[in-house]
């Protein structure tokens, strides 16, 4: 038999229950034509490839990834955990990015966390203006969730004492006089889309390309784009990016309810596309930021219904007990009045989910999209900042599995970095970045967890006939690693590294 790409001597890890291992997979055009042992190599002509034992998997599925912010990010200045441990080292930084910037020209900056600064708070509007009085900044938290602007940044924004907290955010104000801090939560999106100058189309290509080979190294051929903004222009903008070239990895984009009836208009529907770009879930953005829920339980289960009446997946963002208690309402609504066996409708991230709520989503037969690798990058946080009554429904992957909830792994990039292998660590060992312990109960084996960067990620969007497992007649989309993750120390898992990437059997990524 003639093949295009025969992998051999390698340790397959399929996550086909039916034959969880092999020794060698062939591969013709962009599918695997065939998944077997060694001694199969004599059947096929084509190019060989010594994998020297070596542990292959899937490609890896992220499940919930924002393309465009990570894209954004990552032509920022970084201001994580890993670069700066202080207010003073932000403030260097944007020095010198000052004096490289045009006056009155925005400089952004991305990934501070107040809990892992030494001085121990969110920087303030004073804090940037020390440092660049002639240019607003912008200095967005890891989460998303909050962001501060000097000055100058507020004035751009139209910020001032007198403006009121908008539906859903929240203007930090100061003790003494009431004027804005600098410190906004909730708003993030609404100060990218109206207030800072959108991407240019040179800085966008750049942005893209280093999101592209981020994923790539990472060992991600397939994404789902959460972002709540998505609408028919970004759909176009993904496929340009596709056709060039510049976004390997397959997408899948979820969109917001305000789109939904230009989608339908252009007779675009649920799963509308190819296997490179394809039609996702209907996103809802819902939180209590204000400390009420926003949107209301009314308007969340009049669009949900709304998504669910045309037909469209549902996917609710729910992060605080609250939120995912209204998500699963909202879900009871939608299915009491059209009921739908299969419709695995998502609810994104489910943070605190106590046993009545799991209960109340398994009944649902909602599935869970999970962010493991936060118990890793936020677990400090959570143990000094969670309180008791919560903190033992935080992050319950187990008890996902054990409910029905299918959880699917993923990174929520750029709010934690899209490598899953930290994730897979996590969901195993439950280990915070400083080694303390969440919630070991709540761990799940080796292979669960590769299951839910994998298959479990393209069951929550329909596509697991396609991709998510090495079998015959799916795309060829494989991760050659350099340890095999059920083999090694749990404490090694976090430092596996990709050695090739395969996207539709060609190669596109190799150390
Ligand atoms: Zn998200």
């Amino acid at each position: 038999m003639r093949a295009d790409l025969i992998l051999y001597n390698a340790n397959v890890l399929t996550m086909n229950r039916r034959r969880p291992r092999a020794e060698l997979v062939a591969v013709k055009g962009d599918k695997i034509v065939w998944v077997g042992r060694d001694t199969d190599l004599e059947l096929f002509t084509g190019k060989r490839l010594d994998c020297k034992g070596r542990a292959i998997i899937p490609g890896f599925n992220d499940a919930h990834i924002h393309l465009m912010s990570y894209a954004s990010n990552l032509l920022s200045i970084d201001c994580s955990p890993v670069s700066v441990s202080s207010i003073k080292d932000i403030q260097t930084k944007i020095i010198q990015q000052a004096a490289l910037t045009p006056r009155g020209t925005w400089i952004k900056c991305t990934g501070y966390d107040e809990f892992h600064l030494a001085e121990h708070r969110h920087p303030n509007r004073h804090d940037l203006d020390e440092v660049a009085p002639h240019h607003p900044v912008k200095l967005t938290h890891r989460s998303l969730h909050a962001c501060v602007l000097n000055s100058l940044g507020l004035s751009q924004a139209g910020i001032t004492v007198e403006t009121p907290d908008p539906p859903g955010g929240l203007i930090d104000r100061e003790l003494e006089n009431g004027e804005p801090s600098g410190v906004l939560y909730g708003m993030n999106s609404y100060i990218n889309e109206n207030v800072i100058p959108p991407l240019s189309e040179n800085e966008l290509e750049r942005g893209v390309k280093l999101v592209n080979q981020s994923l790539l190294s990472s060992g991600v051929t397939s994404v789902q784009d959460a972002s709540v903004r998505n609408h028919f222009e970004q759909w176009r903008a993904f496929a340009r990016l596709k056709e060039r070239g510049d976004l390997v990895p397959r997408v899948c984009m979820m969109f917001g309810l305000h789109s939904l009836a230009e989608f339908k208009e252009r007779g675009m529907f649920y799963g509308y596309g190819d296997a490179e770009l394809r039609l996702g879930a209907v996103k809802f953005a819902l939180d209590e930021v204000s400390g009420k829920l926003n949107p209301s339980q009314e308007e969340l289960n009049e669009g949900a219904l709304q998504a669910h009446r045309a037909g469209f997946q549902v996917a609710i963002h729910a992060v605080e007990e609250g939120t995912v208690e209204a998500a699963a309402i909202a879900l009871e609504y939608c299915l009491s009045r059209l009921p739908k066996l299969d419709h695995r409708h998502r609810v994104e991230h489910c943070s605190v989910c106590p046993p009545r709520l799991l209960r109340r989503l398994k009944s649902v037969k909602a599935l869970v999209v999970t962010q493991p690798a936060f118990i890793y990058y936020s677990g400090d946080r959570y143990l000094s900042e969670v309180p008791d009554t919560q903190f033992p429904w935080l992050y319950r992957t187990k008890s996902f599995r054990k409910n029905g909830l299918k959880p699917a792994a993923s990174s929520d990039c750029p709010v934690a970095p899209c490598n899953p292998v930290v994730g897979i660590y996590a969901a195993v060992t439950r280990k915070a970045e400083s080694g303390q312990l969440i919630l070991p109960d709540e761990a799940v084996s080796v292979e669960e967890a590769l299951r839910m960067y994998t298959l479990a990620g393209t069951y929550a969007s329909f596509e697991e006939r396609s991709k998510g497992s090495i079998e015959v007649g799916k795309l060829a989309d494989l991760v050659v690693l350099g340890a095999d993750p059920t083999e090694v120390a749990p404490e090694q898992i976090k430092e596996i590294c990709v050695e090739k990437t395969i996207v539709g059997g060609k190669v596109v990524w190799e150390r």
